[in-house]
């Protein structure tokens, strides 16, 4: 029922402007207004706070489901989750109360802070410091690639309090756009999901009250990691919606295509090519629902099972989106049809919330 009714929505409000939001790299609106009109834009915030409390796996049927027609849209409710995580995890109950009220109600979301110009892979590597001036830090840094930065009200920010203690030294913090000294760069003109704006952000003498901090101090980091356990699975939901989006257009396709005076759905080799990314999706659903349930349960083996599925999952959908376009010939090759765009948006799923040799890096020390 859940897929269904998210099915609809982004079929009728949000597929009619994913061409348009990718041609003109413009912040996909009619998506965030269709969302939260229909409480989809930030379904993980617990009731408590006014949220609808939906779990793990219903969390991924929403960012698979809008992935399927726009990438970029997608990216609405998985970054709400990613940035606010932090806090649902970590934060202290003040801090819940005040900041996941507003991104309930879809009057502000929520971006996560945590790479930097010099500091990606290694991310503990970071150079963005908080120091502590009586009741306040002090924040100075710049933070680079973070998704919807600007649109968001909140940033969780990572920064390095005890530079002797590397990634024990790092804690975090809610930064509100409006705290003075807060800027951000222009926006990064990039190959894929050209809706969702990634940008730098520029902590200038940024002072916050010290009861922003989200737990306490030097577990910044462990947070920040804890926090990807869970949301590489909805980096996986949206790869395999990208996936499932291209299959669903070059199935049509095929059926109607026709060459040597039949439909090239006729052709053997064909089938075989649709067999095989059938089959893998269908693999990929798998992984990335069983690491759903792994997240909701608290799984002794969720950092493996989230690493393998979004690692797995964003393979298979660079592999069925560059197939949907061999199957669509020249045509698909061109803008006039949506599978170019879905290739081009499934390149990130294997770069960001940490690139997939860096995925494997996190499998082979956390082997089941
Ligand atoms: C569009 C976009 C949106 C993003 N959104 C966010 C966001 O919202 N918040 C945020 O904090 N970050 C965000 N990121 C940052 C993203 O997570 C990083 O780009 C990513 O972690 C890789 O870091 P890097 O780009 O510095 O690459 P590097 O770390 O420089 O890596 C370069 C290459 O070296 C490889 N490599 C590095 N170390 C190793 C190793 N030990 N073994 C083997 N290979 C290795 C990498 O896999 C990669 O192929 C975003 C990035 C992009 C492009």
């Amino acid at each position: 029922m859940l897929r269904d009714a998210i099915r609809s929505l982004a079929e009728a409000k949000i597929a009619p402007y994913a061409a348009a939001v990718d041609e003109e790299s413009r912040f996909p609106q009619e998506a965030l207004d269709a969302l939260v009109a229909n409480d989809l834009h930030a379904v993980h915030v617990p009731e408590e706070y006014g949220g609808t409390g939906a779990d793990a796996l219903a969390t991924v049927i929403v960012i698979e489901e809008v992935a399927r027609v726009c990438a970029s849209s997608s990216l609405i409710p998985a970054v709400n989750k990613l940035g606010s995580l932090p806090v649902i995890l970590s934060g202290s109950e003040d801090l819940k109360k005040r900041y996941m009220t507003p991104l309930a109600k879809g009057d502000a979301m929520f971006s996560y802070a945590l790479s930097e110009p010099d500091a990606g892979s290694d991310a503990a590597g970071m150079k963005t410091k908080a120091v502590r001036d009586g009741d306040h830090y002090v924040l100075d840094g710049v933070k680079r690639w973070i998704t919807n930065a600007g649109v968001s009200e909140y940033y969780t920010v990572m920064a390095v309090t005890d530079p002797e203690k590397r990634s024990k030294g790092i804690s975090a913090f809610v930064v509100e756009k409006s705290d003075e000294g807060v800027s951000f760069g222009a926006p990064e003109k990039k190959l894929g999901i050209k809706g969702s704006p990634t940008r730098e952000v520029y902590l200038d003498n940024v002072r916050i009250p010290a009861d922003r901090m989200i737990g306490a101090e030097g577990t910044g980091f462990a947070t920040a990691m804890k926090t990807l356990d869970h949301t590489r699975i909805t980096i996986a939901a949206q790869a395999l919606g990208i996936a499932q989006g291209a299959l669903d257009y070059a199935k049509g396709y095929v059926k109607e295509r026709k060459q040597f005076g039949k439909p090239i759905a006729d052709f053997q080799g064909i089938q075989f090519m649709l067999a095989d990314m059938a089959m893998k999706i269908e693999a990929a659903r798998a992984l990335t629902y069983q690491a759903a349930a792994a997240s909701e349960r608290g799984d002794k083996n969720l950092t493996f099972q989230g690493a393998a599925a979004k690692c797995f999952a964003s393979d298979v959908a660079m592999e069925v989106t560059v197939d949907a376009v061999q199957l669509l010939g020249g045509y698909g090759y061109t803008r006039d049809y949506p599978v170019e765009r879905m290739m081009r948006d499934a390149k990130i799923t294997q770069i960001y919330e940490g690139t997939n040799q860096v995925q494997r890096i996190v499998m082979a020390r956390n082997l089941p």
